[in-house]
């Protein structure tokens, strides 16, 4: 069906009291396991793409890929660009069809340097202009959280500020709000099982309550299994001991207004730990569906389970989202200006 926008996900999120994961994608596998993990429990969906994705796979053709993917399901989809580096980026996915963008302006265009608080309005209230007027949502961020997720990040972590916070929500007018309350990215997020001293909770709350129509979102938000990398190691793998946020931590975000919540190393791991275990155990095989197939089964397995987690399974329905013709009169025009 049909591509949704996300503020009108987050919105009836909101309203139901849910979460939204939005997962990454890289390959058509990714796509195929989450995609079928929202047919198979019914949740809508938010599918994201980091610079480094569209390099890798190419922005046309991750374009044409999702939107074949829309076209055959019967689920809501938000196509949303992940960490915009500078408005053009974000411009050039709004023109390919993105239904959502994130202008991350903690962090000069370089993706490395924190930026400052001037700088971070300016360059998302330009996104917001360019955006809403075509019916796009935007995503910004302030503070910066830690770890590097694609050579993405600073490696520092600037807690939110509530009030900074309420003055960037009332002076860009964005529809979602990522927050730095101590989360990071990428695989090693803490040296221990997190504590509520390391992962802040009640800035969340504060915020949610000094914001409460601005959707949160959680960012660097996988739990990082210990199954997961088990089985990675099992087979050859040879990952440090490592945790993630617990889905308990998420779903009390989830109580406090948090909305979005990106997972990428999760599903990382699963269609690692899948792939070493075909090679591991049938060292013969070579032909790539032998072990890209158990690959995109096991994202799927843990995306289900992850929606089921957060809440958004069996709320494909809520959506009014854009019909199929709605969907390829818009494909045609952003093709037509591209
Ligand atoms: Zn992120």
């Amino acid at each position: 069906m049909p591509l949704a926008t996300l503020r009108q996900v987050l919105d009836e999120a909101a309203k139901g009291g849910y979460g939204i994961g939005a997962f990454n994608v890289n390959n058509m596998e990714q796509l195929q396991g989450i995609v079928g993990a929202a047919e198979e429990v019914q949740a809508p969906v938010i599918v994201q793409c980091s610079r480094g994705a569209l390099s890798y796979a190419g922005a046309n053709y991750i374009r044409h890929m999702i939107m074949a993917a829309a076209e055959d399901s019967s689920i809501p989809i938000v196509l949303h660009l992940d960490h915009g580096d500078k408005p053009e980026t974000c411009f050039m996915a709004i023109d390919l069809g993105f239904t959502s963008v994130m202008m991350d302006g903690s962090l000069l265009a370089d993706g490395k340097t924190p930026s400052d608080y001037e700088y971070n309005v300016d360059v998302t209230r330009q996104v917001v202009e360019a955006a809403h007027a075509k019916g796009v949502s935007v995503e910004g961020e302030l503070g910066t959280l830690g770890g590097i997720e694609d050579g993405h990040g600073s490696g520092e972590v600037h807690l939110t500020d509530p009030d900074e916070a309420v003055a960037f929500v009332h002076e860009t007018g964005v529809d979602a709000l990522a927050v730095a309350f101590g989360t990071s990215h990428g695989a090693y997020k803490f040296a221990q099982e997190p504590t509520g001293d390391v992962l802040k909770m009640d800035l969340i709350e504060e915020i949610h309550r000094r914001l409460p129509d601005t959707h949160l979102v959680m960012h660097g938000s996988s739990s990082v299994p210990p199954e997961l990398v088990a089985q990675v190691n099992q087979y050859g793998g040879a990952l440090k001991p490592a945790w993630g946020v617990p889905v308990k931590e998420i779903q009390l975000g989830i109580r406090h207004g948090v909305r979005k919540i990106n997972v990428d190393t999760d599903s990382r791991l699963a269609v690692t730990g899948a792939i070493r275990k075909v090679f591991a155990e049938s060292p013969e095989k070579f032909d790539p569906r032998d072990y890209l197939k158990p690959a995109r089964a096991a994202m799927q397995e843990l995306i289900a389970r992850r929606m089921e987690d957060f809440g958004q399974a069996g709320h494909a329905g809520d959506y009014e989202a854009l019909s199929l013709e709605e969907m390829r009169e818009g494909y045609a025009a952003a093709t037509a200006a591209a």
